[in-house]
């Protein structure tokens, strides 16, 4: 019977990075430690292969002290940031011949736009650290006898000194989290947050954004009000289908889930709210409405020949300005000489104030995160360890910690899981 010094349940970003750290302690330790991984899938890291468009924006090059600020818990986290931060992440992947490209927003990704590249370098850690990955195993159950972890998989008993619970969420259910480890938290009585899905699209039945389905928009302001707060979130949204995606949209549904759905008790509090709900669209957030209005009045008397459509390809895509001017009645063919002062006043005010009608979530199963999970007041920050059951560790998206769009959450998972691995004990 093999006791193992470390179990890891759940193979994501979270899991084999604590696996990949738990060695390297344990060989600065002069103690090489006997590892398994134990994943429900057929393969590791499913989910890390679909992540940014499955190109893997696996991390953001922003300094740890901003990154901490657009968490849901600077505090909680801070420990994990500082103690491995993106560049010691990225690091790790150069070593092995992977290069990376920093995009728009601080957002990293590998130069070859694979995630594949990610997750193979991953795996040759494990390899190299002879860590045991048991695949096809679902865990079924955990307990404790003494000062072991007893690990029921579906085909197989495993033994082991310290555990690490890295299940992930609930959302995208295909990739393997189902939420199973909230279940084993809360046999260890563990206390769990409200669990819901987050990073989510928005619904709208208004048909001009369903026309305008697939068209992209950078760096716009999207925002609404509730009660006297209004709520503001910066960033590139995408028309589609449904209504309304894209980073800015994703971010943006966090704060409309917090704001308005937490205040409903109900258990389908995602669902409900939806009566007379509309977000505002700012194209040109760069321009106030005084400043828009100068630079129309100005480039209108200039360039009076110009057509309108013509004109607002300085600030727009071409496939968003035709159906855009139709919509608010403006003949795009107009030459700016003959654009009449309330249409210049229309122009103005839908391009600052655009009203959109929100209707609900989109296939919530998909948001990109889960928000809430194990409580981390119960989880001591500086370790990762359980503060209930001793050498029981966390990491990832099972705990109640999370970030917008832009490499945050894999960081989170990456620094979680490493913070467990390095916090071991080793005896
Ligand atoms: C479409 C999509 C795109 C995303 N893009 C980005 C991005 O670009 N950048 C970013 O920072 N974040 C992104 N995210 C979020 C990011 O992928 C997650 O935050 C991250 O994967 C969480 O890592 P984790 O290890 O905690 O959990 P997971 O990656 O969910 O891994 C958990 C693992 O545990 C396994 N498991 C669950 N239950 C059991 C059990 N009972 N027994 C054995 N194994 C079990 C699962 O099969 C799974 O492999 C994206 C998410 C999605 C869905």
């Amino acid at each position: 019977m093999t006791i193992y010094d470390l179990v890891v349940v759940g193979g994501g970003p979270g899991g084999i990075m604590g696996a990949i750290s738990a060695f390297i302690n344990g060989h600065k330790n002069q103690k090489p430690l006997k590892i398994a991984i134990i994943e429900k899938n057929s393969f590791l890291g499913k989910k890390l292969l679909l992540t940014g468009g499955k190109r893997c924006n696996i991390t953001n090059m922003k300094p740890v002290k901003e990154l901490l600020l657009k968490t849901s818990n600077k505090t909680f986290l801070k420990h994990s940031f500082y103690s491995f931060p993106s560049e010691k992440l990225l690091e790790l992947f150069k070593n092995k011949g992977l290069d990376f490209k920093i995009e728009e927003g601080d957002k990293v990704y590998p130069k070859n736009g694979d995630s594949h590249s990610v997750l193979n370098i991953l795996m040759e850690y494990l390899k190299e650290f002879n860590v045991d990955i048991f695949l096809n195993s679902p865990v079924e159950n955990i307990k404790k006898e003494d000062d072991y972890f007893i690990i029921s998989s579906l085909n197989n008993i495993f033994y082991s000194k310290n555990l690490l619970i890295s299940t992930g969420g609930i959302t995208y259910p295909t990739t393997g989290s189902t939420g199973d480890g909230y279940v084993f938290a809360s046999n260890f009585s563990h206390s769990l947050s409200k669990i819901h899905q987050g990073l989510l699209s928005l619904t709208s039945n208004d048909t001009f954004i369903k026309s305008l389905s697939g068209i992209s928009l950078k760096n716009i302001t999207i925002s609404f009000k509730h009660k006297s707060t209004n709520y503001f979130k910066k960033g590139d949204i995408l028309f589609t289908h449904f209504g309304l995606s894209g980073p800015g949209v994703l971010d943006l549904s966090n704060d409309i889930v917090e704001a308005i759905c937490l205040e409903n008790k109900s258990s389908d509090f995602l669902n409900g709210f939806f009566n007379n709900f509309y977000i505002t669209l700012d194209f040109l957030p760069q321009y106030n409405n005084e400043e828009l209005k100068n630079i129309f009045k100005t480039e209108f008397n200039k360039n009076g020949k110009l057509k309108i459509k013509n004109y607002l390809k300085h600030f727009l895509p071409n496939r968003f300005i035709e159906d855009f001017l139709e919509y608010i009645g403006v003949n795009s063919d107009k030459q700016l000489s003959n654009i009449k002062k309330d249409e210049i006043n229309s122009l103005i005010t839908n391009l600052k104030n655009f009203k959109v009608n929100i209707n609900g979530f989109f296939n919530k199963e998909h948001g990109i995160i889960t928000c809430g999970g194990v409580n981390s007041k119960e989880i001591n920050s500086k370790t990762m360890e359980s503060k209930i059951v001793k050498c029981l560790f966390f990491s990832g998206e099972i705990i109640d910690v999370y970030g917008p769009t832009g490499g945050y959450n894999l960081q989170i998972a990456f620094s979680t899981g490493y913070l467990a691995g390095l916090s071991l004990k080793l005896a």
